[in-house]
């Protein structure tokens, strides 16, 4: 019996969301009006990210696991141990849920942002999960909300190395991709339409003490194995995104088709409309292009 089975011989309504169902908490003392009980399809596992009830789902209704499904859950936990640091959405997260900046709650709601005022270096921060390949927590990304404050940009912990985000993208359009600078410029462009488009958190990705830049051949490796073979480099429209766009160009150019997309100076990609982005869209992909959707 899968999870989904498991659910539906109990009656319990569910709906998916990635790799989990979520479904209205189990705890009886929690009243949960909208559904914040997660449990992954395959291994069982269920959290409450409201309360914080969690378990095994199998282990709670005293049902076995498939047996298949157990081999994969071993492989899972294996693959999970090799992973450093793994984190959870805090409980105290208020996820967001309404339109910031020109992007539309559910562009939010896809990347679950959420805010958090009992952390104090979270207080006033719009917060993102990044995630590793493996789809663990690997750190927080939080960018200030009003104002100027000093960082506008938040990581933590504050040394992680960040990787390519999203590493699995929603969409593969003709086989590529479009690298942007900032979180906000992909959240902007996939707002708008432009699903395919990964943030690579600045433009200082070739380094010199990379040799034969086989560290970033790595971190590329997973859109390669995902059959995308064209990259688009849309870095802002200045002599760092300028500088960033042809130090990547040159050094991935034997991976990838690469083609560097000028913007004007002082434009970036989270700062351009709906009709920006949809010419964009138009003038790489024509009306025949081969849509890609990945189910989340
Ligand atoms: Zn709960």
């Amino acid at each position: 019996m899968n999870v989904e089975e498991l659910l539906t011989d109990k009656n319990i309504q569910f709906k998916h969301s990635g790799n989990d169902l979520i479904i209205r908490c189990l705890n009886p003392e929690h009243e949960d009006k909208n559904p914040s009980l997660r449990i992954d399809k395959i291994t069982g596992k269920f959290h409450c990210f409201s309360c914080g009830f969690s378990g095994n789902i199998y282990k709670l209704f005293r049902v076995k696991n498939d047996l298949i499904n157990s081999k994969i859950l071993e492989l899972k936990e294996k693959i999970s141990s090799f992973t450093s640091v793994k984190l959870n959405i805090p409980l105290t997260a208020d996820y967001f849920n309404s339109e910031f900046r020109g992007i539309s709650a559910e562009t939010y709601k896809r990347f679950k942002a959420f805010k958090d005022i009992s952390d104090k270096d979270f207080d006033g921060r719009i917060v993102f999960p990044i995630l590793d390949p493996y789809d663990n927590i690997i750190a927080f990304h939080g960018r200030y909300m009003y104002s100027n404050a000093d960082p506008k940009y938040l990581t933590k912990p504050a040394k992680t190395t960040l990787p390519l985000y999203p590493i699995y993208p929603d969409q593969i359009i003709d086989s590529s991709v479009i690298l942007v600078e900032g979180f906000f410029d992909m959240l902007n462009m996939y707002d708008k339409g432009l699903k395919n488009t990964i943030c690579t958190f600045g433009v200082s990705l070739v380094s010199r003490s990379d040799k034969g830049n086989s560290k970033l051949k790595k971190k590329f490796a997973h859109l390669k194995l995902q059959g995308i073979s064209k990259l688009y480099i849309l870095f802002d429209g200045d002599k760092a995104g300028k500088d960033g766009a042809s130090k990547l160009k040159s050094a991935l150019k034997d991976s990838y088709s690469i083609e560097i997309l000028d913007l004007d100076e002082g434009v970036d990609p989270g700062s351009l409309s709906h009709s920006d982005i949809t010419s964009i869209k138009e003038y790489l992909y024509d009306k025949n292009s081969n849509s890609r959707q990945v189910s989340q």
